[in-house]
C-alpha cells in the first residue's frame, strides 16, 4: 500500500494535477485532495493544476483556485497525478512533473501505464474519488472536501448506475453523505442539469445517429463546425454518448468529435460484451472495459470501418 501521507508529511511543496478536459472524477479527486490538504495540513505550497473546470462543478470549493497554467519555475517536491492513465494524458503539467522529486499517481483505469515513481491503480474502483477516500482519515474530510469526492463518484459511476458500481463505492457514497453533502443538489447541478445549447446539441446527435452491424453498434459525430455553430466546448457533450449507448439492442456506443482535419476524438461505451479500452488501448487510448477513448486519423469512415471491425472481432468471438 502506497505512504501517501508520509509523502505528503515529507513535502514542502505538492502539486496535484489531472487529466486532459477534466471530467467530473478528475475535478472531483483533485479538489477533493487540495481541500483536504490546505485544510489539514500547514506550512505546505499546495497547487492544484486543472485544464479547465466545466461550468456546471464552479460550485465545489476552490474551482476558482486551480491552476490552467503551469508554474514554470517550480520543482515541487511531490507531484500527484490524479485518474491519469499515461503521462501524456497530463497535458501542460508534464514538465512539473518531470521535474517534481517525488512522483505519485493515483488511479483505477485498468490501462494506467505506471508512469510515477509510486503507483497506485486500483483497476476495479469505480473512480480516483473512490481509490482517494482509502487514505484519507474520516474524521478530517469537510463537508466541502466531501461534496468534491461524492461528485467524482456519482459522475464515473453515471449516477451509481454503472457496473463498476460496488458495495465499497455505495459505503464510501454513504460516508459521504454523513459529511453533509446533498446528493439531490450536486446530482441535479452537475449531472442532470443541461442548458438549452447542450441540449440542442444531443437532441442533434441522436438524429443524426447512425446504427451498424445489426444495431450493435450506434454511432454519432459532432463536426468542428457543429462546434463552432453552438459555441460548444468538448464538456458540453457529456452524457451524450450514455444516451446512445441505452439505445435497444446496442452493444456499443460511439460519439466522435472532429478535433481538427482529418482528426477525431473517440469516446467508446459498452453495454458489457466488447472491451472497448482494448480497442481503445489498440488506437494509442485506453480507459476502462465499459467506458474507454482514444484520439484516431484518418477520414471518419476509416475511423468507423477500424472500431466496428474490432468490436465485430469481440462479439464474435464472444459468441463462440
Ligand atoms: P470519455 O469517453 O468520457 O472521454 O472517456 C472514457 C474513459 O476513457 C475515461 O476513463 C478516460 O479517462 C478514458 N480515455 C478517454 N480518452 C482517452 C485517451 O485518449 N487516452 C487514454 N489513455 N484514456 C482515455
Ligand atoms: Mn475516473
Amino acid at each position: 500500500m502506497l505512504e501517501l501521507m508520509k509523502l505528503v508529511n515529507e513535502a514542502k511543496s505538492i502539486a496535484i494535477a489531472g487529466h486532459v478536459r477534466p471530467d467530473g472524477d478528475c475535478v472531483g479527486s483533485c479538489l477533493g485532495l487540495y481541500n483536504y490538504l490546505t485544510e489539514n495540513t500547514k506550512e505546505k505550497q499546495i497547487d492544484v493544476y486543472l485544464e479547465s473546470v466545466p461550468a456546471a462543478f464552479s460550485f465545489l470549493k476552490n474551482t476558482e483556485t486551480a491552476l490552467s497554467a503551469a508554474k514554470t519555475d517550480m520543482v515541487y517536491d511531490l507531484f500527484i497525478a490524479l485518474d491519469c492513465g499515461s503521462r501524456d494524458r497530463l497535458g501542460f503539467t508534464e514538465e512539473l512533473f518531470l521535474s517534481a522529486k517525488h512522483t505519485v499517481s493515483i488511479d483505477h483505469h485498468i490501462s494506467n501505464t505506471m508512469f510515477a515513481e509510486y503507483n497506485h491503480v486500483e483497476g476495479e474502483a469505480s473512480s480516483t474519488c473512490e481509490v482517494l477516500c482509502g487514505f484519507l482519515v474520516d474524521s478530517c474530510i469537510s463537508k466541502e472536501t466531501a461534496e468534491c469526492l461524492y461528485l467524482g463518484i456519482v459522475h464515473d459511476t453515471g449516477v451509481f448506475k454503472h457496473s463498476n458500481t460496488s458495495r465499497r463505492t455505495m459505503d464510501t457514497a454513504g460516508g459521504l453523505l454523513e459529511k453533509g453533502v446533498s446528493a439531490s443538489q450536486v446530482i441535479d447541478d452537475s449531472f442532470y442539469r443541461k442548458t438549452y445549447m447542450q441540449n440542442q446539441i444531443l437532441g442533434r446527435c441522436l438524429l443524426e445517429s447512425i446504427l451498424l452491424l445489426e444495431g450493435k453498434i450506434i454511432f454519432s459525430c459532432v463536426s468542428q463546425k457543429m462546434m463552432q455553430l453552438y459555441g460548444a466546448v468538448p464538456a458540453d457533450l457529456d452524457g451524450i454518448i450514455d444516451q446512445l449507448r441505452v439505445t435497444a439492442g446496442v452493444e456499443v456506443a460511439i460519439l466522435i468529435r472532429e478535433e481538427g482535419v482529418q482528426n477525431y476524438k473517440v469516446s467508446m461505451r459498452s453495454n458489457g460484451k466488447v472491451d472497448v479500452s482494448k480497442i481503445c488501448c489498440l488506437f494509442g487510448g485506453g480507459g476502462h472495459k465499459m467506458a474507454a477513448g482514444c484520439t484516431m486519423n484518418g477520414s471518419i469512415h476509416d475511423v468507423i470501418n477500424n472500431l466496428s471491425g474490432q468490436i465485430e472481432h469481440q462479439l464474435m468471438a464472444y459468441s463462440e
